[in-house]
């Protein structure tokens, strides 16, 4: 295979697609990221908080690469690991990386590259490695608190004795600062994030160091408290899609910045009371026109969509007909006489077909979808300000 996921957008918009598609719009990433600041702003605190674009997961299956453009005014970017953060490196970003699920040897600290560096400390052999740090090296480090998501970090009888000795490096300049940080469990849900709020500002009250706990979902569901931190954690939000499960993102002032297409390659004729697909699990009721599109579960569109979920075919909407297989979605074309082969169908983005409409009917949220969207789907970057009607 001699394409990549970087092809140009106009070669391969010229030629005749054969495979679905992902544009990314970069103008709808810096959007995204200036809304949030903007919700911040104008929530009425002295000082805003900075913000950490989340680009794990390649961008939430955006891509790295094609995101870090649109993402140029964030404050810094927070990724998993070390080799994350030498690819940011690499692709030019010189502001600070926050390493959250950093693996680490006190030589691998050493390289200057890496810097301005900031860690997420969880565990205790960070530790030790941290106390192996000389001077020179000095990256800023954010304490987890485990809270009761309970992947990683220390809990209410750790905290204190960990943060004491991380403090004593401080003290001895190895380390650059020290901030606390807690990752909720719960944010969509008003009175748990309350809750969880709560026992976090118990645990930290009266402990030095700026703080750092709201992501997408908190931030966009109370952005007053959210603006009284110091820096904020948003992934999703950016992305352009809504945190929360009953909303989408444009209610939020949010562009999506992902449209998944793919091309028709061939049209049937399904006779009234032919069954259709895998499963046998669709029946025309009459004469039907149906279209042959070249996406399945294989490119990560969700097998488990329910009963006639939309698609658009040249902006008006279709649905889908039986089982989505590996390679093929099979779809309505009665309403749309002049698609044939080489119409683009939109399965989820800009054209006015939300993701989450898609998560709900498969049964998951619009993250599973967008980073579930596999290596075999180039991602196309356009830049649209505005939105793309078509991309
Ligand atoms: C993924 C992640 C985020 C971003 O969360 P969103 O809900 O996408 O904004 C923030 N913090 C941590 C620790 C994460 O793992």
């Amino acid at each position: 295979m001699s394409t990549s996921s970087v092809t140009s957008a106009t070669d391969l918009h010229n030629a005749f697609p054969e495979t679905a598609l992902a544009y990314i719009n970069q103008a709808a990433i810096a959007h995204n990221l200036q809304s949030l600041r903007h919700t911040l702003n104008s929530a009425g605190q002295r000082s805003t908080p900075s913000i950490w674009a989340v680009v794990k997961a390649d961008a939430y299956g955006h891509s790295v690469m094609h995101v870090l453009p649109g993402l140029h005014n964030a404050d810094g970017i927070a990724v998993l690991s070390l080799p994350e953060a030498y690819g940011l490196r690499s692709l030019g970003w010189h502001k600070p990386i926050l390493v959250m699920n950093a693996q680490f040897s006190t030589a691998d600290l050493r390289d200057p590259k890496l810097f301005p560096l900031h860690l997420v400390i969880d565990n205790e052999r960070q530790i030790l490695e941290l106390e192996g740090l000389r001077q020179a090296d000095r990256p800023f480090v954010w304490l987890r608190y485990s809270g009761i998501l309970h992947h990683a970090g220390f809990d209410n009888q750790d905290y204190g004795p960990v943060c004491g000795r991380l403090q004593k490096l401080v003290r001895a300049n190895v380390l650059a600062g020290l901030g606390h940080m807690q990752h909720y469990a719960q944010a969509e849900d008003a009175e748990q994030l309350h809750a969880e709020r709560k026992v976090f500002e118990g645990l930290f009250a009266g402990l030095p160091g700026p703080r750092c706990t709201e992501n997408s979902a908190a931030l966009l569901s109370d952005p007053g408290y959210a603006a009284g931190a110091d820096w904020v954690r948003s992934g999703i939000a950016l992305y352009g899609i809504s945190p929360m499960h009953d909303s989408i993102g444009s209610s939020l002032g949010l562009m999506p910045a992902m449209t998944l297409q793919a091309p028709i390659h061939r049209v049937q004729k399904l006779p009234a009371g032919q069954l259709l697909g895998y499963g046998a699990t669709f029946q025309a009721s009459h004469d039907m026109r149906i279209g042959l599109v070249g996406c399945g579960y294989a490119d990560g569109y969700p097998r488990s969509i329910s009963e006639d979920c939309p698609v658009l075919i040249n902006g008006r909407k279709s649905r889908i007909l039986g089982r989505v297989s590996m390679d093929t979605i099979t779809v309505d074309l009665d309403d749309h006489p002049t698609a044939g082969p080489g119409t683009m169908v939109t399965l989820w983005g800009a054209d006015g077909l939300p993701i989450e409409v898609i998560a709900r009917s498969a049964g998951t949220i619009p993250a599973q979808l967008c980073a579930g969207v596999t290596g075999r789907v180039p991602r196309l970057a356009i830049c649209a300000p505005g939105g793309a009607r078509r991309p």
